[in-house]
């Protein structure tokens, strides 16, 4: 629902509202936010207010600097907390030039030209159901967070003494009392690690949500004394932190374009050709979907996150799963993707990838199923199953050589994202690590 000006008037009436929390983000998925007094809302509203593209990142250069945000005011929502001075609503907005055109470097504006293409391809929602894992570390003195996760349960565990579950509670009752429909929410397999899953939304919003989500799960930890990190692993040795994403197309007639009574497995044509799309772009994808350094720490053997470009119905040791739901709950599951990505570039980098599959009539490999982590090098071979990059060096490489993944960025988010990648992975190749002074100093 997009409300009116006369509506959001009552709203901030009605609800105490005294601060306008105006988001976007950038290149990397970082929400940027500028904090208006509400008395600035008709301005806002108005497509008036200016800021300074230049100082965000992979943006625009000094000299072309100016620029619009335009609120999309079917994102107005308030945040449950502040109430002594007054509450804060969050407004998120697409970032817009002075002639009014909209920047082709903000990725919110990239998704909406992407869905575009889902439209033309006859479907009217891409529909994602996130499922982000975070971990909770106690914080220092001095708040900084320590390397100390706050508990010692394990995966559905229900302690009286859990501090983190007071903590993912809290979280819960924020999230629904801003609207989530908060499916389930529970202690993940490592110690300290969390996992809220909230309904399936269409592209645009569930990329909001995503947003929205990591900034209330961090405001609430913080309340508690702790540290909430969507960092993919942080420790060694212990599980890391993913975003599973669920994914499924609804068609003209509201009619979830996956499912097919009569089909293989009860899927359509559509579902696989999208399933084969995104097999096919999966490489490429992995520099979207997992854009840190950090990232392919988690996509090792053995910790329940995916190596292996396959798919399957029954197992989880690939990077596609098909849940066993059917029906308007017909869906994919990528399960490689995890929270530093940009939710809106990986959303349309996955979209794009789909499309192509149906564009082509993209058959996937067969179904595996058997542990993936347990065959040899040999057998993965045979059966034509590929391995995820290694690292993002290799990832890059993928993106740079997939012109269907990188489209589904635009030229200019693309050039600023592989630049900035780049860069970033060099610096960390660079870098000398205890792991190999531990390994080398006494050896050599
Ligand atoms: N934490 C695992 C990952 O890295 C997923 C665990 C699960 O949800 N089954 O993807
Ligand atoms: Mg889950
Ligand atoms: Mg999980
Ligand atoms: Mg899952």
């Amino acid at each position: 629902h997009v409300f009116t000006k006369e509506e959001v008037h009552e709203l901030v009436e009605k609800e105490n509202v005294h601060f306008l929390r105006v988001m976007f983000s950038d290149l990397f998925g970082t929400t940027k936010s500028v904090d208006l007094p509400v008395s600035q809302l008709d301005k806002l509203m108005n497509n008036k207010m200016m800021f300074d593209g230049s100082s965000i990142d992979g943006f625009v250069r000094i000299n072309e600097s100016d620029m619009y945000l335009y609120p999309d005011m079917s994102t107005w929502l308030v945040f449950p907390w502040g109430e002594e001075h007054g509450k804060v609503a969050r407004v998120i907005c697409s970032v817009h030039m002075t002639d009014g055109t909209p920047f082709a470097g903000d990725p919110r504006n990239n998704l909406i030209r992407v869905l575009d293409d889902m439209k033309k391809a006859g479907f009217t929602s891409f529909n994602i159901g996130p499922e982000p894992e975070f971990f909770l570390f106690k914080t220092d003195e001095k708040g900084n967070p320590t390397t100390e996760v706050n508990d010692n349960e394990n995966y559905f565990d229900m302690e009286p003494a859990d501090a983190g579950e007071n903590c993912r509670r809290d979280i819960v009752l924020a999230l629904e009392k801003m609207g989530f429909d908060v499916e389930a929410a529970h202690h993940e397999v490592a110690p300290g690690q969390h996992e809220v899953d909230f309904k399936y939304a269409n592209a645009l919003e569930a990329a909001d949500n995503i947003q929205t989500f990591k900034f209330v799960v961090k405001s609430v930890a913080k309340k508690h004394g702790l540290h909430a990190t969507f960092m993919p692993k942080p420790l060694s040795g212990i599980n890391g932190s993913g975003m599973h994403t669920n994914m499924s197309l609804f068609d003209k007639d509201g009619n979830n374009a996956f499912y097919d009574e009569k089909g293989e497995l009860q899927l359509s044509d559509t579902a696989y050709h999208f399933l084969a799309g995104i097999l096919k772009h999966a490489r490429a994808l992995t520099a979207i979907c997992n854009p840190t350094v950090n990232s392919y720490k988690r996509l090792v053997p053995g910790y329940e996150a995916p190596v292996y470009v396959a798919w399957s119905a029954s197992n989880r040791s690939p990077l596609i799963r098909i849940p066993d739901d059917r029906k308007m709950g017909t869906r994919v599951e990528m399960r490689s993707v995890d929270c530093t990505a940009n939710p809106y570039l990986a959303i349309a980098a996955i979209l794009e990838a789909g499309l192509d599959g149906l564009r082509n009539n993209l058959t996937p490999m067969k179904e595996v199923t058997e542990n993936i982590y347990m065959m040899t090098p040999e057998e993965r071979e045979a059966k034509g199953i590929e391995d995820l990059p290694s690292n993002l060096h290799n990832a890059l490489k993928s993106l740079r050589a997939d012109e269907v993944v990188r489209e589904s960025m635009g030229e200019h988010l693309y050039k600023n994202f592989f630049e900035a990648k780049t860069r970033e992975y060099d610096g960390y190749r660079q870098h000398v690590s205890d792991w190999e002074r531990d390994k080398y100093m006494l050896q050599y």
